[in-house]
């Protein structure tokens, strides 16, 4: 490969790692560098490929908030909490149950604290000789962001590894253009508990005879992240080689056997090979949190919202009528990556553990020979829930709060960007997240242009005097300007690069904010379109046709579906979605296709409320069976501002609202262990309540 210039350039604040000299030398040099129709392909993860293998899914652990499944990543366990912790000032004692069957000498102790529905929060990490059993009481600093009297509490143990640790693969089959790529880590915690140095060898055992690939040192504390290595494999091409990761701890000078312990990882160790590209594209998939469906195409103040974006949209296809399945982080970017409705995949908050049963997208590209990584910023989109699973890298931007992000967006899209570089040469997944126009409304100056709006029928400047609704409206549109600079810069540095040629690029959202159309400020709270709708865009030259503008209603959950199709790659049987291909061609939906979603029960529901729409109507049916079911006809009442009387459309919201409620019934009969797929029902509507909305005349 020639010297790149685009390769070397500095993109100032864009890059969020320092430059690293020696993997761009070792990339500059590597001989038969993959030709563009032959990306680099993972075809060995080592954490699938050890011998003896590992005796469950590879864990992901972080360092410096970088996750990655790693060899010797240890799992933690969860300790029983007896009793009610006791807050004295910043410190919560919590008396824990010691686990008498575990009998590591050395643990580290790992609480969690948070708030009511708030994300975990680490709190110090305790080094401590396992006890006997009993019940212990640990003292548990509080995190400065965890705040109130209503604490939920997790304390986690990871035992201590042994000072030497070998791992072998199997003999694995080297083939031409080979390269080993690995980063070399300390679990955080050894950086928490004051761990030692440990010496890391990576030796190829080859049929030529043992070589040793690398050798490096690494001191807890010294936190610089991931160290990545990549070696040119090519002397073994033909050969089987067997890879042994050799690790140990070395003691600081005076520090005592308990004192000389460590957490080495392999992160992300994995063969690459040149293979064709078989028309498989790249794939960009870029999640704007709290974006909505109106801004793309959308003016305020006599200026538009979103230019640049919507001028790239015109590049490809365009969904001018998408919607989530959820109006907040969690679940609806759940439904992103499993094509399935919240009723099935569960996760509506950042609590629990996805179902093991049901794949992601990044698990199936991963498995199918992409390179994976996402890049998102602190809060919902937590590792541990189950977004971490088939990503090698899982990165989370920290904001100084859980909802202090303002300007995160350019470190977030700089790693992305970043991380593209280092692996453009490789068939690649990689997911983006931002939260810049989520509250609290704070664009920078330069794009806070919005600063007028009409009274009376005059238009007037914004002061202290307008009402709050109308500022924050007002200073969000400025968030959105700012983002699509941001996002524009983005794309056209991927041009730079020359990824976009053979890459999808997804630009959508998990859900809207409302502005009190209905009352109300921010989202969560109800299912009208100005949570649920969302922008939808899908950019692909020679793949996705260009000017296309789809006004066919479309979800969430028909992103992963869609996605799949393009890169040629099979759904998974369990799939609430369809691929939308057919209408990138000028196909339709049938009229009858219904779509869903789903919000926190209110008040004294019994269940969640839940949203269909189907033949340009929508009902709302409340979670409570006492209340009425509200229904609007979207061609005439936009805004969802006048409900519709009559007892028959009424009981066909019923219908809907039962159809959807099954599928969570249904969900919660197979619990996670028991779950199957393709064993999930389907909200489908029957023969009758079509014959009934044609009755009606709602349907042709
Ligand atoms: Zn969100």
């Amino acid at each position: 490969m020639s010297a790149d210039p685009i390769r070397r350039r500095r993109y100032g604040r864009w890059r969020a790692t320092p430059a690293l000299p020696l993997l761009a030398l070792l990339a500059a040099t590597l001989p038969g560098c993959a030709p563009a129709d032959a990306p680099l392909t993972p075809v060995f993860r080592l954490t699938q490929d050890l011998d003896p293998p590992l005796d469950q899914t590879p864990l992901h652990c972080d360092v410096a908030d970088d996750f990655r499944p790693a060899v010797g990543c240890v799992p933690t366990m969860p300790l029983p909490i007896q009793g009610m912790p006791r807050p004295e000032g910043r410190v919560l004692t919590v008396p824990v149950k010691i686990w008498p069957h575990v009998k590591p000498d050395l643990v580290v102790f790992e609480p969690r604290v948070r708030g009511p529905r708030e994300e975990w929060r680490r709190t110090p990490v305790m080094l401590m000789e396992y006890p006997p059993g009993g019940t212990v009481d640990l003292k548990v600093p509080l995190p400065e962001q965890v705040k109130g009297d209503q604490l939920e509490v997790q304390v986690l143990i990871r035992p201590v590894p042994p000072n030497r640790q070998e791992r072998l693969t199997r003999a694995l089959p080297i083939g031409r253009g080979a390269v080993l790529q690995v980063a070399l880590g300390l679990d955080r915690t050894a950086g928490g508990v004051r761990g030692s140095p440990v010496r890391f060898r990576l030796i190829a055992d080859a049929e030529s005879g043992p070589v040793q690939l690398l050798e490096s040192k690494l001191v807890p504390g010294e936190d610089r992240g991931w160290q990545p290595h990549e070696i040119d494999l090519g002397r073994f091409a033909g050969q089987r080689v067997r890879f042994r990761l050799e690790s140990e701890v070395i003691g600081r000078a005076g520090a005592t056997a308990s004192e000389t312990f460590g957490f080495p990882l392999w992160g992300s160790a994995q063969i690459l090979e040149p293979r064709a590209r078989d028309g498989r594209r790249n794939v960009i998939l870029i999640s704007l949190d709290t974006l909505r469906g109106d801004q793309l195409g959308g003016t305020l103040d006599g200026k538009p919202l979103m230019p640049k974006l919507a001028a790239r949209s015109a590049t490809g296809a365009r969904f001018t009528d998408a919607y989530t399945t959820y109006p907040s982080t969690t679940a609806g970017h759940m439904s992103m990556l499993t094509g399935l409705y919240p009723a099935r995949h569960g996760m509506v908050f950042a609590t629990g553990y996805l179902d093991k049963a049901i794949p992601t997208l990044p698990e199936i590209l991963a498995r199918n020979g992409y390179a994976t990584a996402a890049v998102t910023e602190d809060a919902m989109l937590t590792a541990y829930v189950g977004f971490v699973r088939g990503f090698d890298e899982y990165r989370e931007i920290k904001g100084k709060t859980m909802w202090e992000t303002s300007g995160e967006i350019e470190q977030t899209f700089g790693a992305g960007l970043d991380w593209v570089e280092k692996h453009r040469d490789e068939r690649f997944f990689l997911f983006l997240h931002t939260y810049q126009v989520h509250v609290p409304y704070t664009p920078p100056p330069a794009h806070d242009v919005f600063r007028h709006w009409e009274k009376d029928g005059q238009r007037v400047p914004i002061d202290a005097s307008t009402p709050p609704a109308v500022r924050d409206r007002h200073l969000y549109a400025g968030e959105v300007r700012y983002t699509d600079d941001v996002l524009d810069r983005l794309l056209e540095r991927l041009d730079a690069l020359g990824v976009l040629d053979d890459t999808i690029v997804v630009v959508t959202a998990d859900h809207g904010d409302e502005f009190g159309e209905h009352g109300l400020i921010g989202h969560a709270k109800t299912v009208y379109d100005e949570v649920l709708h969302v922008p939808l865009i899908i950019l692909s030259p020679h793949l996705v046709p260009a000017g296309r503008t789809i006004d066919t209603p479309v979800s969430l959950v028909d992103l992963l579906p869609t996605l799949l199709d393009l890169v040629r790659l099979p759904a998974p049987r369990e799939l609430h979605g369809e691929s939308l291909v057919p209408l990138l061609h000028g196909g339709r939906f049938p009229a009858t296709r219904v779509l869903y979603a789903e919000a926190p029960k209110w008040g004294s529901g019994t269940g969640p409320r839940v949203a269909a729409r189907v033949a340009g109507l929508k009902w709302i049916a409340s979670g409570n069976r006492s209340h009425g079911v509200k229904h609007f006809d979207l061609t005439t009442d936009p805004g969802e501002q006048k409900p519709l009387d009559g007892p028959d459309i009424e009981a066909i919201g019923r219908v809907f609202e039962d159809a959807y409620r099954s599928v969570l019934a249904a969900a919660h009969e197979a619990p996670a262990a028991e779950s199957k797929p393709g064993t999930a029902k389907k909200p489908e509507i029957d023969d009758a309540t079509v014959e009934k909305l044609k009755a009606l005349g709602y349907m042709d």
